[in-house]
């Protein structure tokens, strides 16, 4: 069964007049996480209400829906997937009424003990309505004997493995949760009420603080959780925090290599910085001679710049992208999947025909991007293309929320660096090699990082499976 949690953007707004337009604003800013579906869930205090559709968070909402989830505390959902069914069941947030009361809640990553406790739950009468891991976790809560939400939340993640940033909303509180291992970004931030009093928003990234105005304050820590009360009661709101789970701090390496926004502050960094960074140490590990450095615009653009800068080769913007592609109408055939690549970028033939040029992009997955970006280069008269990705090659899965493919589709997994050079058709191709891509982020607070998919060395006890 196709589980729905890959990579994923969630918000959480407490105490902010419209906190659902500050959640739809937020789930704008963080598009690029998810396509697929979006969903917003706002309490007054004495209900929640929830919209969720599939489709780009301005197809889902407009004004009439937004007015219909008043109240000053929200969360949302990006739902981020490309393949399978597309029910709305499988969207988020989830919403549920049991014992006691109501709860709606988000999540943004992957359980890896998912199939083991859906079946014990099935066992024991459970009906579950989506093919969503995280539903496992609503029923978890509802079975809890504990007299308060915080208790069950707690006691339900004691049964959970895997990677999550999970935001909650009763009727009159938030509560926020990241795994021990931080693997999922999740940043906390201060909203200044017209009023004067503050407000709080978490969200995957925080681009999302950016857009509503908010202030970056810190990342929700590995293992902790914080919950927010008050806005219902006049009360000053003060985040409290718990330390519900021992700090193992793995964080995903592949936000900084390509999930993240470029503006956003990541695990405590500045994203584009390290991007930028990365093709200066790729510079470093390779030098060649060649007349341009060109991005794949939008994902090597940093790289690019940071490359050209350390060599001294100029940077041209060689490759144009049309920001304006939706979906394609066609089969999803190999015929399709080039028109796809032509319908969003596009060479400047005057430019680079007849030239060497190093080309620049963050990562190779299956390789048949960069097969067909080769294929259009030198169809517009390239004379030699050198590929230059400023990560590792990607040779194993990821089962804690990025939407990798099985290892026997990781082109770099089964084929020798030769192979996959002839593949996509280069003239020569470099990787940069882990110790430059950790060095390009020399995070003082993040040493250790998950990075399972460049060298297969999953997290012990989380193992390497998604069930
Ligand atoms: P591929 O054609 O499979 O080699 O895909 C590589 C391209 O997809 C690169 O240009 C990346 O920018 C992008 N990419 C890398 N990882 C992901 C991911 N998890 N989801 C979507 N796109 C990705
Ligand atoms: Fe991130 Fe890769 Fe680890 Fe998945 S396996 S969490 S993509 S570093």
């Amino acid at each position: 069964m196709k589980e729905w949690n890959e990579e994923c953007a969630v918000v959480g707004i407490y105490n902010a007049h419209n906190a659902s337009v500050l959640s739809y604003y937020s789930l704008f800013s963080m598009q690029h996480r998810g396509q697929e579906a979006s969903g917003i869930s706002a309490s007054n205090g004495q209900k929640i209400s929830t919209y969720k559709n599939n489709g780009l968070v301005t197809k889902v909402f407009n004004k009439t829906i937004l007015e219909k989830l008043q109240g000053k505390s929200s969360i949302g959902h990006n739902r981020y997937s490309t393949a399978g069914e597309d029910s709305i069941n499988d969207s988020q947030p989830i919403f549920a009424k049991y014992g006691l009361g109501e709860i709606a809640l988000a999540h943004n990553g992957n359980f890896t003990n998912a199939k083991e406790i859906r079946e014990s739950l099935i066992q024991e009468g459970a009906i579950f309505q989506s093919h969503l891991d995280t539903e496992n976790l609503i029923h978890l809560i509802a079975k809890s004997h504990r007299n308060h939400l915080v208790d069950r939340i707690k006691d339900a993640l004691t049964k959970i493995r895997g990677a999550y940033a999970l935001v909650f909303l009763s009727r009159t509180k938030m509560f926020v949760v990241r795994d021990q291992y931080g693997l999922r970004p999740l940043s906390l931030g201060k909203i200044k009420n017209p009023d004067g009093s503050t407000g709080y928003i978490v969200a995957s990234e925080s681009c999302a603080f950016d857009l509503i105005g908010a202030d970056y304050i810190r990342d929700v820590l590995p293992g902790e959780m914080l919950v927010f009360e008050g806005a219902y009661t006049n009360n000053d709101v003060v985040p409290q925090s718990m330390q519900i789970f021992p700090p193992t701090p793995n964080p995903c390496i592949f936000e900084y290599v390509y999930f993240a926004r470029p503006d956003s502050k990541v695990f405590g960094k500045n994203v584009y910085e390290i991007r930028k960074q990365m093709g200066v140490e790729l510079a470093k590990e390779h030098k060649i001679q060649a007349d341009m450095v060109i991005p794949v615009p939008d994902s090597g653009v940093a790289a690019a710049l940071g490359y050209s800068r350390e060599s001294g080769i100029p940077f041209e913007l060689g490759i144009i992208r049309n920001h304006y592609v939706g979906r394609t109408f066609i089969e999803p055939t190999q015929s399709m999947r080039e028109l796809k690549v032509k319908l969003k970028l596009n060479p400047i033939a005057e430019l680079i025909s007849g030239k060497d040029i190093i080309v620049i992009d963050d990562s190779i997955v299956r390789g048949t991007t960069s097969k067909q970006i080769i294929k259009i280069l030198k169809q517009a008269g390239a004379k030699k293309i050198h590929l230059f990705i400023s990560s590792p090659p990607t040779i194993s899965p990821c089962f804690y929320g990025v939407d990798t493919p099985d290892k026997s589709d990781l082109i770099c997994a089964n084929h020798s660096l030769e192979e996959v050079r002839d593949f996509i058709g280069a003239d020569s191709l470099f990787f940069l090699s882990l110790e430059g891509l950790k060095k390009s982020i020399n995070s003082e607070e993040n040493k250790r990082f998950c990075q399972a998919c460049f060298d297969g060395h999953y997290i012990e006890e989380l193992t390497g499976r998604k069930d």
